[in-house]
């Protein structure tokens, strides 16, 4: 390699755009050799592995104001792209108005990768272990390609290309709340399985958020997989069989079977896809069963009880 080109990949040129609009434009003069950077813990596990180069421009979105806020607002809880995942824990309106993704950013790497990595670089990995959870509560991603501002269901955006123009500004979770009777509570479940129990990769990673009637009754269920480098999807095959209804051990038998034949896992060097598959399916159909034993449990939604993480 020439001198010129080492001494080039030592110190990249980093640009800290004001506004969304400057950073679109970076990226378009720059094209394929700049990245935009948010917390960066991914870019440089790729750049380190080799499997991405270091580009000769950084554009870091952390320079660009508001980027990294937590607020709840009429249309419900706005979480910044820029926003750690260690805030994004600790954030009371995010515990409150969302425990689900609590549970699941609390799952993300260790302590000190969060305090780094931003949910907005997580939900553009695409495989992150934060989507599963941002399916499940039907999250909206608002995104500026440098003129104006694109709101997208992240389902929809994980069923298109992977590549955007422009960035992801913020991550909006609607109020499922407001509107349900009084006497229904939401009810969720996280489960991150690994190769040990803690800080390591996902095999399967499995959310579900509903509401649920004091009898038991579902409405309003979101179930979803990934892990891995899965993209994650819906298991919609599993929700319109438990819609209106209460659980029971056939009906679960039912649900385990259209998780296990819906849920697609993206091969795996460290697991079989029929062992991750079985895994997915037992999770699912395991916590419902624990709602279904536990009422009293389902009812509080208020994420402690119903919340596990593995
Ligand atoms: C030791 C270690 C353990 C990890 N464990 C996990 C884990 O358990 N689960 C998991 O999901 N991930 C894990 N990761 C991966 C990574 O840390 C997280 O996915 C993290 O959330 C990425 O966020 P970031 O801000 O660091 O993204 P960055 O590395 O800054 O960016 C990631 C990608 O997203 C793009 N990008 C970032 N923000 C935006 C934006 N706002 N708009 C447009 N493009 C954007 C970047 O250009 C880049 O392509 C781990 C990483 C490390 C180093």
């Amino acid at each position: 390699m020439a001198m010129e080109e080492k001494e080039r990949l030592r110190s990249p040129s980093v640009w800290l755009p004001r506004d969304p609009g400057e950073a679109v434009r970076l990226k378009e003069a720059f094209g394929g050799d700049a990245v935009y950077v948010a917390g960066s813990t991914l870019l440089r596990t790729q750049w380190e592995a080799g499997t991405a180069p270091v580009p000769a421009h950084l554009i870091d979105l952390a320079s660009i104001p508001g980027l990294d806020r937590i607020e709840e607002t009429d249309d419900g809880l706005v979480i910044g792209s820029l926003a750690r995942l260690r805030d994004c824990a600790a954030h009371p309106a995010a515990a409150g108005k969302a425990p689900l993704l609590v549970s699941a950013v609390k799952a993300i790497a260790g302590a000190s990768v969060r305090n780094q990595a931003t949910l907005g670089g997580n939900v553009v990995y695409r495989v992150g272990d934060s989507m599963p959870a941002l399916l499940a509560l039907d999250a909206e991603l608002i995104w500026h390609d440098g003129r104006t501002e694109e709101t997208i269901g992240a389902a929809e955006w994980l069923a298109g290309p992977s590549a955007r123009p422009g960035i992801l500004t913020a991550i909006r979770l609607p109020d499922r709340e407001s509107g349900m009777t009084s006497n229904r509570r939401r009810w969720f479940a996280f489960h991150k399985v690994g190769r040990r129990e803690a800080f390591v990769p996902s095999l399967v990673t499995v959310a579900i958020a509903a509401s649920v009637a004091p009898d038991g009754t579902i409405a309003d269920i979101r179930i979803a997989a990934g892990g891995g480098q899965t993209v994650p999807r819906r298991l919609t095959d599993a929700e319109r069989l438990l819609a209106g209804r209460i659980p029971d051990a056939e009906l679960l038998e039912h649900v385990y079977d259209a998780a296990l034949e819906q849920y697609a896992p993206a091969p795996d060097p460290f697991a079989a896809d029929s062992y991750r598959k079985r895994t997915a399916a037992n999770l699912i159909a395991a916590e419902l069963w624990k709602s279904l034993r536990e009422p009293d449990r389902a009812g509080k939604g208020d994420g402690d009880a119903s919340e596990s993480i593995d």
